[in-house]
């Protein structure tokens, strides 16, 4: 038996290695083997296995890692399409399709030492009185880690050894789990009774899972057999020719979660497993919690395996196993858990889909929501996308039948929608002579909310006290040397810091300037420190938190800030889009969006979409329990459409008129679009090469339908960290043959050495 392989050293390359008899059983494609390579052992990782090999005088492999291929066929298929779309070495692609712990064994199992109570004997030994209360402690355990029972009882380990020599206990060595979840109390909780809307998404999501149930020989009992006197709308046949994914288009707040979780249930019947994504920043415990409440007891009891990157190496490697292992039969996670080694697989949820954390901004640059719908097909599962604001993308391939739609027009129990009032910050500059940070309006509701005892939330995207350093005297402006941005002023830390690269260094007190020195320095622009340290000054009473990545240092935080704000320990809580997302809190009944343009005049055809979605998410944030919600969006543009048609609610609006801008202008979704960046540290370099590459660009755009090359043009942030940044964009509508010119060419391109070429398919990111 031969095995291919292809190492991390060199790309684009396959070797062939001899398997010996005794390792056979154990090699499949997707194995990690340790192999030699040159003078060195190395890991690889099979990607086939032959009787047969062109080279002569293979050499055996040495080792074969863990019990199990760390790739199942399917995901080694997915790495493989995603190597091709997105134009990068298999090998990138593998390596991120298994978590870095899992692939270097480097958090091996944990070992933990166990205190187990024994039989007692026919003849019990004399214990002291100490002794017989320890036991007594373990008796009631039975079983407990010898570290937890040394608590437990408040004891030491030599009287547990005296014990274990008098035949009462054993110590033994045995392997545990991680669980990063461990300390929580999770109360079960059963299904909700569906409205109508819920109860029809649910019914088609089950009738498209028909095919897979039945083609594994499972006697699906017809979808909702069992719910007598419900609408027929749940009784469909098993679709024919339905779309294997759905696009659940549901306002914050109409229960799509509850859909989810039915959904799953129903897989887990007919013994599939299920794959949840959830935008990193909102995996929070909060929404961990929803999960495993409702699979934690009853008939479809099963482990939740949960995948995200605040977990420890240790702990991300036991959690993967439990999915390898047929344990847990269902992961929660963000973007990489889509390669969790479930299987079989059924189904497939991509919540917020219309996230931009689920592309990965570095090789391989994928789309996990892409990745989702690729893998849906691949398995036969179904997939599920779902979002209040669905990305133009999303609901223009629902419209095209490429998806199949499922709305949920209105919030659970009737709840209305919150009251937007838009205020227009033109005037408040007349009224309050300057430019404000709170609109009187806004103060007034927050005052009104103080009196109440009810809660509001304040978002400013932007972290930091001031936004630039000006001297008003001779015009010097701080900026990055390594950034083409400014530097941004944290009062706290006394700092001037770039937000791009982590520049830092001490505010000055004088103008940099040697020839200068004015004292009077300004600062210019708000952040949310500013607001923060504002509102001390306007409600000194009120109790107020900032939450942004500056006051998180530690995970802990997060929740301890969240879990004291839900317990009314807060009265304001202050952030950047960190505090936008998937939260719920009944108490808060005032929002405020303190600048909503700051997203909106950016150099980027999505600004506007995004302004839209990030308001219509912050809105949704309040009045999530009896009390009606109130936002104000602060704005210097109050009549742009994002803003106008998030006012009213309106995303179908928003989606007609978006649309047709970019269909003028040929944007996605009606053309899709490639990014190419080339860097470098000299700028006449990449200019140059640049110049070179659209050359090479002409005649492949050519042969492609409404070919669109633009540039190559300085990039908007045309310095990051001390590399000049050029881009040539591309525009067409086959976006798979495009990219597999592109990886022809990239493998025929040479570029001048110390400058880059960076391919983004799909791009989110355009600075
Ligand atoms: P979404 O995910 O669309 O934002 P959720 O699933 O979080 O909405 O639902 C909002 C609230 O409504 C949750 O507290 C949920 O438990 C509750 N809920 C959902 N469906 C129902 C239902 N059919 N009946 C009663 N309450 C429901
Ligand atoms: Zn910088």
């Amino acid at each position: 038996m031969i095995a291919r392989v292809r190492t991390e050293l060199a790309l684009e390359k396959e070797f062939d290695y001899l398997v010996p008899p005794e390792l056979e059983a154990q090699v499949e494609p997707g194995s990690r083997v340790k192999v030699p390579f040159g003078p060195r052992q190395v890991l690889a990782t099979v990607v086939a296995v032959a009787d047969s090999s062109p080279q002569p005088n293979l050499r055996p492999i040495t080792k074969v890692l863990g019990g199990q291929s760390l790739v199942t066929p399917q995901v080694m298929q997915l790495a493989r399409w995603m190597a091709g779309y997105y134009c990068c070495p298999l090998e990138l692609a593998l390596k991120s399709v298994v978590p870095v712990a899992v692939r270097k064994e480097e958090a091996a199992w944990k070992q933990q030492l166990f205190v187990r109570l024994l039989p007692a004997p026919a003849n019990p030994p004399e214990l002291t009185p100490r002794q017989a209360e320890v036991l007594r402690v373990l008796e009631e355990w039975r079983e407990l880690p010898l570290q937890a029972f040394l608590k437990a009882a408040d004891t030491t380990a030599p009287t547990v050894r005296k014990l274990e020599d008098l035949g009462l206990v054993a110590i033994q060595r045995d392997i545990t789990e991680r669980d990063p979840y461990a300390s929580e109390h999770i109360l079960p909780t059963q299904p909700l009774v569906l409205n109508p809307e819920q109860a029809a998404a649910l019914g088609r999501i089950k009738a498209a899972l028909q095919p897979l149930i039945r083609s594994r020989g499972g006697a699906a009992p017809g979808p909702e057999a069992a719910a007598p006197g419900r609408p027929a709308a749940t009784g469909l046949p098993a679709a024919i020719g339905e779309p294997g994914t759905f696009l659940l288009h549901g306002v914050t707040g109409s229960g799509k979660t509850e859909v989810y979780l039915q959904a799953i249930a129903y897989a887990l019947e007919h013994g599939l497993g299920a794959i949840v994504l959830v935008p990193e920043i909102s995996l929070t415990p909060q929404t961990v919690e929803r999960f495993k409440a409702r699979f934690c007891t009853g008939p479809l009891q099963t482990m939740v395996a949960v995948l995200h990157s605040h977990l420890s190496g240790g702990e991300r490697h036991d959690e993967w196993h439990k999915i390898r292992d047929g344990r847990a039969r269902i992961v929660i996670g963000a973007r990489s858990a889509i390669f969790a080694p479930m299987d079989p697989l059924g189904l497939i949820i991509v919540d917020e889909e219309h996230e931009h954390s689920y592309k990965q901004e570095e090789t391989p640059r994928y789309h996990a929501r892409d990745v989702a719908v690729m893998r849906g097909q691949l398995a036969r599962a179904v997939v599920v996308l779902g979002s209040a604001t669905p990305c133009l993308e999303s609901y223009y391939n629902a419209r095209q039948g490429k998806y199949a739609l499922l709305e949920l027009p209105t919030r659970v129990d009737d709840q209305k929608m919150p009251l937007i009032r838009i205020v227009d910050l033109r005037d408040e500059m007349h009224k309050q002579h300057g430019p404000p940070i709170f609109s009187l309006k806004l103060k007034e509701a927050i005052t009104q909310r103080l009196e109440r005892g009810e809660q509001t939330m304040l978002f400013l995207n932007r972290r930091g006290y001031a936004t630039s350093l000006q001297c008003p005297k001779c015009g010097y402006v701080a900026g990055c040397p390594n950034c083409s941005i400014t530097l941004t002023y944290h009062r706290q830390a006394q700092k001037l810091c770039c937000h791009l690269c982590g520049h830092e260094v001490p505010a000055p007190t004088v103008c940099p300037e040697a020839h200068c020195r004015n004292p009077g320095i300004r600062y210019a622009g708000l952040g949310t420190e500013k607001v923060e340290a504002t509102l001390a000054k306007l409600f000194p009473q009120a109790r107020v938190k900032r939450m942004d990545s500056d006051t998180l240092k530690r995970k802990e935080d997060y929740r301890r800030v969240l879990s004291d704000f839900r317990v009314g320990k807060i009265d304001i809580l202050v952030g950047t889009q960190m505090i936008a997302k998937g939260l719920h809190f009944p108490n808060v009944t005032l929002v405020g969006i303190i600048y909503a343009d700051l997203s909106l005049h950016v150099p980027d055809f999505r600004a506007g979409e995004r302004t839209f979605q990030l308001l219509t998410q912050v809105a949704g944030r309040a009045g999530r329990g009896d009390v009606e919600g109130e936002v104000f969006v602060q704005s210097f543009t109050p009549f742009h459409p994002a803003i106008q048609y998030a006012r009213r609610h309106d995303y179908l609006g928003f989606y007609e008129q978006e649309l047709e801008t970019r269909e003028q202008l040929r944007y996605p979704p009606v053309s899709r679009v490639a990014l190419l960046t080339l860097r470098g540290r000299n700028e006449d370099k990449v200019r140059f090469a640049a110049d070179h590459l659209k050359q090479l660009l002409e005649p492949v755009m050519a042969t492609l339908a409404d070919p669109v090359l633009l540039g190559p043009a300085p990039a908007p942030l045309v310095r990051a960290e001390s590399y000049y940044r050029y881009q040539i964009m591309l525009r067409c509508r086959q976006m798979t043959r495009l990219s597999r010119e592109l990886s022809a060419l990239a493998g025929r391109l040479s570029l001048p050495e110390d400058v880059s070429m960076q391919v983004d398919i799909d791009p989110v990111n355009l600075m």
